[in-house]
């Protein structure tokens, strides 16, 4: 048995019969992230130094009866723009490179009210901002699928190292598809949950009104049972929602006769490579066998979504971003004679390209001069993205799209065309715009063996339904008995 291949259910259920030990899997974490880290590049900031004296804590509790939460002992990775008291938080990010967070994110406390060891800090695009994790400050992740190809992004850092056996699972933000489409680049399970449903108090903020925390595992089980410790009202976060506490994995039937599943149109048109609208036909089809109804549906919306996206993604990300001014947050440059000149060159120096296009385009769009004409309208064409999607739900009770138009690609192909790294997220961005809950699944794999990802939308706080559904979905195509990553360039 090799302990970084099981699932975060299978190593709990080690533990309470004893068949393993906390040591036991953090040291074979720790001797994977050696084996394996050099190759794959996925931790900002790895805490494998504290990890084992975490875990010999821990284990003490345990034996002495006093710890009852449900997931102590059980390794995770973070990602680095959520803030880990007296840890660095860099956002992957020249300004916030020496950043040690004097708090902790609500997410945090929870990760850690588990008893959970945390086994680092993971790598993402600067700010969260890219679909390649290439816009790093400090490193490329590589896909341990084909360390060649990018794991996507912004979680790419996340997203790889659970496919790579670095961590069982980890927590990923999704602003456009920033947890979805790594997941689906590296053949792991990503969801981000409903608006509302896990706080962001302690998430670095990129698109406020967009960002969501979620879950990046190997499984849809292990999905729902780090939903179940990160979900929930946060009074430190005016957008978290009061629900009721629920169970997730309560949801997982393995049963979806009579589920009605809408496939709208919009998402399989000109753009989306043949080999990823063929595997998901393919899986559309194990629907229907399964006793599902399957029906085509339209989103005409959808063709205007990413445009929408990257106005208010951007208008959020300037104002935002404004605190980073060398003097209240964030790097300061040596280089002054003015305090202009400590705003100007700390900004010029702290930040990389990509974010700086983000703030330059969100100021425009804030303008007064063009405010109606893009930022007004961006926000009325949100406004009829939400209803189409309300419209859809009246009808289905999940859609099935892609989750990203391609498989991963190359490292180096994309990073100097934004345009292009931008189509990545056409899949993804309206179910933020609208502020659904969406997994992405594995479907299987291209001709070059890269996985392909499958998206399930649901509607409102209906996290169980589209679990659910990736959970039958999971059980009868087992994609993880046949497919592993081989860390080969290819
Ligand atoms: N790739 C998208 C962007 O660059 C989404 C990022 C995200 O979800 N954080 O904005």
């Amino acid at each position: 048995m090799n302990i970084t291949d099981l699932t975060v259910y299978e190593l709990k259920e080690k533990l309470d019969k004893k068949e393993l030990t906390v040591k036991q899997i953090t040291q074979a974490y720790i001797d994977r992230i050696i084996e394996k880290e050099p190759d794959v590049n996925a931790f900002v900031t790895p805490l494998t130094d504290t990890a084992l004296e975490q875990a010999d804590k821990i284990q003490e509790k345990i034996d002495n009866g006093e710890i009852s939460a449900t997931y102590s002992g059980i390794p995770i990775g973070i990602k680095d723009n959520i803030c880990t008291k007296g840890v660095k938080t860099t956002c992957s990010s020249k300004m916030l490179e020496n950043f040690v967070a004097p708090y902790n994110a609500t997410v945090t406390e929870k990760i850690n009210a588990e008893g959970m060891i945390d086994l680092g800090k993971l790598n993402m695009d600067e700010f969260a901002m890219g679909a390649s994790t290439e816009y790093s400050a400090f490193k490329k992740t590589r896909n341990p699928w084909n360390l060649n190809k990018v794991p996507g992004g912004s979680s790419g850092g996340s997203a790889a190292a659970v496919a790579a056996g670095l961590v069982p699972w980890a927590l990923g933000s999704d602003t456009g598809g920033s947890i979805r489409q790594p997941a689906s680049f590296c053949g792991v399970v990503g969801l981000k949950p409903t608006y509302g449903l896990v706080s962001r108090y302690g998430l670095v903020a990129f698109a406020s009104s967009l960002d969501q925390i979620g879950p990046i595992t190997k499984d849809v089980r292990d999905s729902a049972m780090l939903l179940n410790v990160i979900a929930g009202h946060d009074e430190k976060d005016t957008t978290s929602i009061q629900t009721e506490k629920k169970d997730y994995t309560k949801a997982l039937k393995n049963d979806v006769k009579g589920l009605k599943i809408g496939v709208p149109k919009e998402y399989f048109g000109e753009g989306i490579n043949s080999e990823v609208k063929a595997a998901l036909e393919k899986a559309i089809d194990e629907y229907k066998a399964m006793g599902a109804t399957v029906e085509e549906c339209s989103i005409p919306i959808a063709d205007y979504a990413l445009a929408t996206y990257y106005i208010i993604a951007c208008a959020e990300a300037s104002s935002n971003l404004g605190r980073f001014d060398g003097i209240r947050y964030g790097y300061r440059t040596p280089n002054y004679e003015s305090l202009k000149d400590i705003f100007v060159n700390s900004r010029t120096e702290g930040f990389g390209a990509e974010v700086k296009r983000r703030i330059i385009l969100g100021t425009y769009v804030l303008s007064s001069g063009y405010y109606d004409a893009y930022y007004k309208k961006a926000q009325q064409v949100r406004t009829l993205v939400k209803k189409e999607f309300d419209k859809a739900f009246e009808k289905y009770d999940v859609l099935i799209t892609p989750t990203s138009p391609t498989v991963a690609f190359d490292i180096g192909v994309r990073s100097n065309n934004p345009l292009e790294m931008y189509l990545a997220d056409i899949c993804t961005v309206s179910v933020n715009i609208a502020g659904l809950p969406g997994i992405s699944i594995p479907c299987g794999v291209d001709s070059q063996g890269m996985p392909i990802g499958m998206q399930i939308i649901g509607k409102h706080f209906d996290e169980e339904t589209i679990l659910n559904a990736a959970y039958t979905y999971e059980q009868r195509v087992k994609f993880r008995d046949k497919y592993q990553p081989e860390f080969k360039n290819k």
